[in-house]
């Protein structure tokens, strides 16, 4: 009855801390979003979904496991 169940994939994730390209805030995004992740000062695109990884738009300075 729930066979849908494992179509779901179980990726190991984890946080990156990006950097705002526009305005060097530094935010913690998951790396697999679903939606579009804005940063919080400026409003800029920082991440967006890919169907897998994410693909973000800043820099990458630290992973938090
Ligand atoms: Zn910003």
């Amino acid at each position: 009855m729930s066979k849908w169940m494992n179509l779901i994939p179980r990726p190991r994730s984890k946080f990156c801390r990006i950097k705002c390209p526009d305005c060097g805030n530094e935010q913690a995004v998951f790396d697999h979003v679903v939606t579009i992740v804005r940063c919080n000062v400026c409003d800029s695109v920082l991440a967006e979904p890919t169907g897998g990884k994410t693909l973000f738009h800043g820099e990458i300075v630290d992973i938090l496991e």
